[in-house]
């Protein structure tokens, strides 16, 4: 990633419309080779339609997709280097693991020990070996997962489509097989694009993230980016959890709100003009007693206060009657934990949050 080379893939001012409604609208976007590309957004906002087209399943309505230069928008599917991996797998549960792992390939008359050898190495590279003669509908759900990948993977295709691709596994079956993907997809350099709703998972898989809004892009960035420095307050409430203070500069750096006066990163945003300071929660400290010595101080009382084990997550209600989040990691014993009621102190320093202009 990163060098000069041409994008593998390039959507350039694509358009989706099905009758009146426009699913994906002007939208244009590069994906490098070999890199884990996630699309992210409310239901309905595009992304299975933008991976179906990527896939041939749908045709742009204006716009073209090149793979490497070359315009695919009219190939059919199964002409594409491209390969798609369904949400409910779409395995034909009357044969056993090795016939649906080879399927794509007897398809294509390969002869039947090259067959072999790479539905085989297929197994390997799943962590499948020796389970080939199972029937499908003897295999556990994260079993499944992987014959549906092995499957996907075995005509070698330049790019890899996930489509919610572990949705149907449970949650720490998940945690794990997210990093099995992540390996996976480094071993064979192969771009992986991956639809989730879950924003962990993207967060966690992808190199970089499309979060879209109505058909089109609302950031392109690296997840870290993403999080920390959403361009936008939609972003910012998308992606985790968020405060969001409304406010003005009246200096550089300072800014006035309704719970008094903050310090910030100075943005370059003209003074008088409306910006909204965006706060993670676990960028603010809560105390019992006014902190000293600390740039943003503000007091409030406790509204809810929620133990996760890991976190401790509290909502503190301003002077404004605004609610903040915050969000404190269970780290040590003895560590205060605050009650509803309470009359506590949050502070942060000037560059915990980010500026926002829209
Ligand atoms: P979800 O997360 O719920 O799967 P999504 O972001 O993947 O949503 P799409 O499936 O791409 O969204 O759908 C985008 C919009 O296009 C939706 O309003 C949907 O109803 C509409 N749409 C998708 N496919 C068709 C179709 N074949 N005919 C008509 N409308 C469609």
């Amino acid at each position: 990633m990163g060098q000069a080379t041409a994008p593998l893939v390039r959507f350039e001012a694509v358009s989706k419309r099905f009758g009146a409604l426009t699913a994906v609208d002007g939208l244009s976007l590069d994906i490098a080779q070999g890199e884990f590309f996630a699309l992210l957004g409310p239901s309905g906002c595009g992304k299975t339609t933008l991976l179906r087209m990527l896939a041939g399943f749908e045709t742009p309505t204006e716009g073209r997709i090149l793979l490497d230069g070359e315009d695919i928008s009219a190939m059919p599917p199964h002409q594409r280097p491209v390969n798609m991996m369904f949400q409910n797998y779409a395995l034909f549960p009357h044969l056993n693991v090795e016939k649906n792992v080879g399927f794509g390939l007897r398809q294509e008359k390969v002869s039947r020990g090259a067959i072999a050898e790479r539905v085989e190495a297929m197994l390997a590279l799943v962590r499948l070996t020796g389970y080939g003669r199972r029937r499908v509908d003897q295999l556990s759900g994260g079993q499944k997962q992987r014959v549906a990948l092995a499957r996907a993977l075995i005509k070698q295709p330049r790019v890899l489509l996930l489509d919610e691709p572990l949705a149907a596994l449970d949650k720490k079956l998940r945690g794990e097989t997210q990093f099995e993907l992540m390996e996976l997809q480094r071993k064979l350099g192969t771009s992986f694009v991956i639809v989730t709703h879950d924003q962990d998972e993207a967060m966690i898989v992808a190199d970089r993230i499309a979060v879209m809004d109505r058909g089109r892009l609302a950031q392109v960035a690296a997840p870290a980016e993403i999080y920390e420095r959403p361009t936008s307050r939609w972003v910012a409430d998308f992606i985790g959890e968020v405060s969001l203070i409304e406010g003005r500069f009246s200096a550089p750096g300072l800014m006035q709100t309704m719970i008094g006066q903050l310090r910030v990163a100075d943005t370059g945003a003209a003074l008088g003009e409306t910006v909204w300071l965006a706060l993670r929660p676990e960028k603010v400290r809560i105390g019992g007693e006014r902190p000293a010595g600390e740039v943003n101080a503000v007091a409030g009382t406790l509204h809810e206060a929620g133990y996760r084990g890991d976190m401790s997550l509290y909502k503190v209600r301003l002077a404004d009657r605004s609610l903040m989040k915050i969000a404190v990691a269970n780290t040590g014993q003895g560590q205060r934990r605050f009650a509803a009621g309470e009359l506590v102190w949050l502070s942060w320093p000037a560059d915990a949050g980010v500026v926002l202009r829209r």
